[in-house]
């Protein structure tokens, strides 16, 4: 076993045994087929799966990932909150007149005008991110769905798509094309689209671009990975209302309990975990499965997220653990 000191202290264990390839996959669906939708609790995903029209989920879908740092708990939380005073339905809660017109949150989102509601979002806030960041990002998605019926439509503009340039030829036949330019092109169009306000209501533009992360500065853009997650995928967990976007082309949203598992069982090598991580995480996945490689990023995760996964083999803990013969702890 390696200890690295990776930045801020932490200590980040990679195994030096390479992974078992050999049974690897077939473990790996076992981790899958261990944790089904009984287990999504507690997930900003929950908040996403409650709505059936398409708009709704990728606008829903866009809050709930953006939001989705620090507890899951606090996530879920904090993307109903939003929700609820947007949509007009805190104020059907609180018998306001306005409460009898609760709008759909695609709706809502159209009809968004942030000069004139942000009122509505005074006292919202999800750790750092406040009212006014808030307000900012509902005005850009406002405009979006204005001016291109979907977010879908806006994404796939800048993906080399129909409204876009010629496609890019994969780098080989197994390498499905590069989402990353998609991805930073979808966050570079949006911040354009950021309104102009008052002094007071003014966002700030780095709370605003934390919205919108890409991969073009290296992180791991987690959030909008996820939320591509939730669209291009349709399963008994993910809603996946697009289609202009192949699943192959996926890469894993890789937060601290992926990362970390991925380290054990060799998906991953590297201490950091950025976009160049995600990456390698995603690539040894469709070793596993080339046309869905994601699909194990929910189980994944699960295993760290709900403490079933110990930070050191346990053999008490361990022995149930589908990754056991896999684990390279
Ligand atoms: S065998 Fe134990 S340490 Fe390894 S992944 Fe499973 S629960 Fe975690």
């Amino acid at each position: 076993m390696a200890a690295r000191r990776a930045k801020r202290g932490t200590t980040v264990e990679i195994p030096r045994r390479r992974p078992r390839w050999d049974i690897l996959h077939e473990r790996m669906d076992g981790l899958v087929a261990s944790f089904g939708i009984e287990h999504i609790s507690p997930d900003p995903l929950e908040v996403v799966r409650r709505y059936s029209d398409p708009r709704d989920i990728e606008v829903v879908g866009f809050l709930a990932a953006a939001l989705a740092f620090g507890s899951a708990r606090g996530a879920v939380r904090s993307v109903e909150d939003l929700l609820r005073r947007v949509t007009g339905a805190a104020a059907a809660a609180a018998d306001d007149p306005r409460g009898a017109d609760a709008q759909t949150p695609a709706a809502a989102v159209i009809a968004w005008d942030a000069a004139r509601d942000i009122g509505r979002l005074r006292g919202w806030q999800h750790r750092w991110l406040g009212t006014r960041d808030a307000a900012a990002v509902l005005h850009i998605l406002g405009r979006i769905l204005r001016d291109h019926g979907s977010l879908e439509a806006f994404f796939t503009a800048g993906d080399g798509g129909a409204a876009g340039a010629p496609p890019t030829a994969p780098a080989s036949a197994a390498a499905p094309r590069d989402i990353a330019p998609a991805i930073s092109s979808f966050c570079d169009r949006a911040l354009v689209l950021s309104p102009v306000l008052g002094r007071r209501d003014a966002a700030n533009p780095a709370r605003v671009a934390y919205w919108f992360a890409g991969p073009a500065k290296g992180g791991a853009s987690k959030r909008l990975c996820l939320w591509l997650r939730w669209m291009c995928r349709r399963d008994q967990l993910d809603p996946g209302p697009w289609t202009s976007v192949d699943p192959a082309r996926l890469v894993v949203p890789l937060d601290v309990h992926v990362a970390r598992i991925s380290r054990y069982t060799g998906l991953l090598r590297r201490r950091a975990s950025d976009w160049r991580s995600a990456v390698e995480v995603t690539e040894n996945l469709r070793r596993l499965d080339a046309t869905d490689p994601v699909r194990y990023d929910y189980a994944l995760c699960r295993l760290g997220v709900l403490g079933t996964c110990p930070r050191k083999r346990e053999r008490r803990r361990c022995a149930a653990c589908p990754l056991f013969d896999v684990c390279l702890l």
